[in-house]
């Protein structure tokens, strides 16, 4: 087993923006490490130059105490599972699986022991004679996974090898590559643009944008303290709602006037965040609003309460999202289209997006009175995006 470490990593095709724009990323050894971000950027491509599918433009590349900038990828001793499995149709399950131990011209007994033991880990021992034609999605992704394990690699590294199955047997895999990587103990690093695999796969998970590398941490830490905009967009589902407040400080303390209301910012260091700006960006998790009449008094005292409509509820029997729409003053809406378009996305949406209690009975097209527990909400710069609290 070894550690992963990258240094100051580049990679441009051509002469055009760099794929991978100055990573630093340091993979423990053992650890479960989760590359994740939207399509394109640059994930795989930094999974490729860890293997050595890809050159790397500059920077350095370190495997255990070996930089391998120049190392040919069969010299890396890392096993790879991609996304079309990659089999090898004319063989069967056993073969597959013996296939790198007969590259590395491993003897029949030892094969045997190994691909047996591997079979075994997967529950594909009454499938071994079989061709991958006649195997389910999900046995041909064991398969995959058995022919990366059965090596003694220093790593293994996932370039989103669940993504064509469908949704039960994705979430059944993900159980299965997490146990497995746990009783196995092998640095891994995987890629997806699923937030959810990330979220519950990875000891830790990186987020990238654009090439650039936006933060690395436990999933707690970025589902709890994004750095900035995108991560706090990204990570979450349904994702954090972000309301673009003024600031008033005419009273005692710092109110903001959101779309939805106006809360006070009783948390000093939150009110000190805001520093001088005129216009910040609330984020608020759906979960931390409530149903009101669903919360008792001191509680109460401890958000602020805003008076809404409600045009869609939608019940998932443990909870229920209701939807509130809502119109930002002309000002603040332009002042922040550049922000929304350079995040690609619909981050700065026009409806607010709630995870009620599934004993609410807030109904559509009436009004509602919501609690926001405004001790949890982010604040972010409305131009860079950086989250000040
Ligand atoms: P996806 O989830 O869609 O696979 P990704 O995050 O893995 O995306 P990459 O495949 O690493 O992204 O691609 C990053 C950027 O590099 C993209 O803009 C892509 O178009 C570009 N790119 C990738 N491979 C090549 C190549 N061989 N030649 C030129 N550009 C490439």
């Amino acid at each position: 087993m070894a550690a992963i470490t990258m240094k100051n990593i580049v990679k441009r095709y051509g002469d055009g923006f760099p794929a991978v724009n100055d990573v630093s990323l340091d993979v423990r050894d053992g650890e479960f490490m989760i590359l994740v971000g939207p399509s394109g950027c640059g994930k795989s491509t930094l999974l490729r130059m860890i293997v050595g599918l890809e050159d790397i433009t500059s920077g350095e590349m370190v495997i255990g105490d070996r930089v391998v900038n120049k190392v040919a990828p069969r010299e890396r001793n890392l096993s790879m599972v991609f996304q079309n499995y990659a089999l090898y149709p004319h063989l069967s399950v056993y073969e597959n699986i013996a296939f790198p131990l007969r590259l590395a011209k491993v003897a029949d007994d030892e094969v045997r022991r190994r691909v047996t033991e591997t079979a075994e880990l997967l529950e594909l021992t009454e499938h071994l004679d079989r061709k991958p034609a006649n195997l389910s999605g999900g046995q041909r992704q064991r398969v995959a996974m058995g022919r990366a394990i059965v090596r003694q690699a220093d790593a293994f590294l996932f370039d989103e090898p669940l993504s064509n199955l469908d949704a039960k047997l994705r979430g059944q895999m993900r159980t299965e590559i997490s146990r497995l990587q746990r009783r196995l103990g092998v640095t891994t690093v995987y890629v997806t643009h699923d937030q959810t695999e990330a979220m519950t796969l990875g000891d830790r998970v990186a987020v990238l944008r654009k090439g650039v590398l936006q933060q690395v941490g436990s999933p707690r830490e970025l589902y709890e303290e994004p750095v900035n905009l995108f991560v706090a967009g990204f990570i979450g589902s349904p994702s954090m709602n972000f309301l673009p407040a003024s600031v008033d400080r005419s009273g005692e303390g710092v109110l903001l006037e959101t779309p939805l209301g106006r809360f006070e910012l009783r948390d000093a260091r939150k009110a000190a965040a805001v520093g001088d700006r005129s216009v910040v960006l609330v984020g608020i998790r759906p979960e931390h609003f409530e149903d009101a009449s669903l919360v008792g008094e001191e509680k109460q005292a401890r958000g602020s309460l805003v008076r809404v409509r409600v045009d869609v509820t939608e019940w998932l029997g443990n909870e229920q999202y209701a939807y509130v729409p809502y119109e930002a003053p002309e000002d603040l809406a332009a002042r922040l289209r550049d922000l929304s378009r350079e995040l690609d996305g619909d981050q700065l949406r026009t409806q607010a997006v709630v995870a009620l209690d599934a004993a609410s009975t807030i109904a559509p097209g009436r009004g509602a009175e919501l609690w926001i527990d405004t001790t949890r909400a982010h604040l972010f710069d409305p131009s860079t995006g950086e989250n000040l609290t």
